[in-house]
């Protein structure tokens, strides 16, 4: 176990001090010279080549384990007393560290599920006998972990919807929406409720697409052919592999515009105007819920109508996929939720090394510190291994290293309700930002698996980056190959034969307000699996899942998982 754990730790050290690497290389210079000869020279002299290696060589697996230990041992769903505990862990190791910390506070309107009444999901018989009601919760499987929040989409009204019609809407995207409309009539939808999988396009964007088409419920669940590849029985799901499970949900927010709802465009300080939540048109308006698909298969068992084309068809076990329409045996299915909506305060922490020579040119690093559950992957393998970054240059700092521009490291808070505290930050901050930043780098899930480096970035970073990964060796490989070799092996881009990038950033994590408030050049990079294996279903199966667990990362992301199979 030690061997994995060393590893595990090796592809976070492998994303990040990539990271840092273009930092310390090209904008850093020792405090210390006696070869220059004046000012000039002292300004422009190239970067201290050593300094990579004593930054890389200081990173300790041991301490990024130690780190995610300690950070996932309690739930950090933002806005809530253990978020600020957090939030207090990471300014008082950045003030040892040596840097200069302060946590502004913003006051913000968050969504909550009621702890004791989980939402559900009902189909009931006609004659009014209960065929199944969802349970609201996931199985638990580890009873020392602590509980965690019960699925919920974050924003969804509360109510209780009902109706005699079911469809079937696939990855709810609007083609596939209007292509059931096509199929069953555009009338029949209204009124009806919209079961659809995960996947392809954002949760938020499948709810408001079945309200657009008249639905006035809409459910979520995560279908086996994306999320259990390998089948649904038992050796092959949590806690066996990292599969879905069949209670296994994912929750998330499912507003479509980013930042506080109440505070448009202006950062949500203190006296700051608030808009009514009546105003609110970027949040659904009709109740859903996400449920397991175990309790999908009864559900969909259920739906008439047409069969489906292959392509829109799932792998649930003793389902025919149908397009729907009235339910079978005239039954009923209601979604009921007892969400909320509440003002709370959510903290961003900031801690800043000062840059010699250029202090008001700012590199940007950033990570959210808010998880639905434990966070093990998302955030928290990110959180992990910032704070041993800043622990390796806060020692290097004490030794008399200096950066070249001032170094500014962020946790987020409530970045999982639509990247809500960097965007008030930006917005509170725009103009000076927008003059100052030369890059955001942006780590949210640090590792996802132990394969790849995937890396979204601003064309302008393309070289800088391909650089630094030659300079940082594989984790996985012999001793001589780097990042960069491993890179090109199995993700070669053979027209420019270079690694592959992805092209731009979009909105999925805090590097949106950098890119689109303040245009800076920024660049997202993790660790990832490999998707011929274990499937592309836009994210690691068990994403936003209560099973996000410490014990989940250490016992299946690691190299011997791929060869397992
Ligand atoms: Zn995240």
């Amino acid at each position: 176990m030690i061997t994995k754990c060393i590893l595990i730790s090796a592809g976070a050290i492998v994303a990040i001090a990539f990271g840092l690497g273009i930092i310390i290389g090209h904008f850093a210079i020792k405090k210390t010279t006696n070869s220059t000869t004046g000012k000039y020279d002292y300004l422009t002299r190239n970067a201290d080549q050593q300094n990579y290696q004593t930054f890389i060589s200081s990173i300790q697996s041991p301490n990024i384990e130690a780190n995610l230990k300690d950070l996932t041992s309690r739930p950090h769903m933002a806005g809530l007393p253990e978020d600020l505990a957090s939030a207090i862990v990471i300014e008082q190791r950045w003030i040892n560290d040596g840097l200069k910390v302060t946590k502004p506070k913003y006051n913000v309107l968050l969504s909550y599920p009621d702890d004791n009444n989980p939402n559900r999901v009902t189909l009931t018989s006609s004659s009014g006998t209960i065929i199944i009601q969802t349970n609201g919760t996931e199985k638990v499987y580890d009873t020392t972990q602590p509980k965690t929040v019960n699925p919920f989409l974050a924003y969804t009204p509360n109510g209780t919807v009902s109706s005699t019609k079911l469809y079937y809407g696939n990855y709810g995207r609007l083609e596939d929406l209007k292509y059931l409309a096509s199929i069953v009539g555009n009338t029949s939808l209204q009124g009806s409720i919209i079961i659809m999988r995960y996947g392809k396009i954002f949760r938020g964007d499948k709810i408001m697409n079945a309200q657009y088409y008249g639905a006035v419920g809409a459910i979520l669940y995560s279908d086996p052919i994306d999320y259990a590849p390998f089948g649904t029985s038992a050796d092959q799901v949590y806690d066996q592999k990292w599969y879905m499970p069949p209670s296994g949900t994912q929750r998330g927010s499912t507003r479509t515009v980013n930042g506080d709802p109440l505070t448009p465009t202006y950062p949500s300080t203190d006296y700051m105007y608030r808009i009514s939540e009546e105003e609110l048109n970027s949040i659904p308006k009709i109740p859903a819920q996400a449920i397991g698909y175990g309790e999908a298969q009864v559900i969909l068992q259920y739906i008439q109508g047409n069969n489906v084309t292959k392509d829109w068809s799932g792998a649930l076990p003793n389902v025919v996929y149908r397009y729907g329409g009235i339910l079978r045996d005239s039954a009923e299915i209601e979604v009921r939720t007892y969400n909320r909506q509440e003002r709370k305060d959510t903290y961003n922490v900031i801690g800043i090394m000062k840059g010699e020579i250029e202090p008001d040119r700012y590199i940007v690093f950033g990570n959210h510190r808010d998880a639905w559950s434990l966070g093990a992957l998302d955030p928290t393998s990110g959180t992990a291994v910032l704070l041993e970054m800043t622990r390796a240059i806060g020692e290097m700092y004490k030794n008399g290293f200096r950066p070249r521009r001032s170094l500014m490291f962020c946790s987020w808070g409530a970045e999982e309700y639509g990247l809500i505290g960097s965007v008030e930050y930006v917005e509170e901050y725009v103009k000076v930002l927008g003059a100052r930043i030369i890059s955001y780098l942006n780590v949210d899930i640090a590792v996802e698996g132990n394969y790849k480096l995937r890396v979204n970035t601003s064309p302008l970073l393309f070289d800088i980056i391909i650089e630094a990964s030659k300079m940082v060796p594989s984790a996985y490989d012999h001793v001589d190959q780097t990042v960069y070799d491993k890179w090109m092996k199995v993700d070669r881009n053979n027209i420019t034969n270079e690694p592959n990038f992805n092209y731009g950033l979009g909105a999925g994590s805090d590097y949106f307000s950098f890119v689109q408030l303040v245009g800076s050049s920024s660049m997202d990079a993790r660790y990832t699996f490999d998707s011929t294996i274990h499937g592309n279903p836009g994210s690691y199966p068990l994403y936003h899942t209560s099973y996000e667990v410490f014990s989940m990362m250490k016992k299946f992301i690691d190299p011997d998982f791929t060869v397992k199979i």
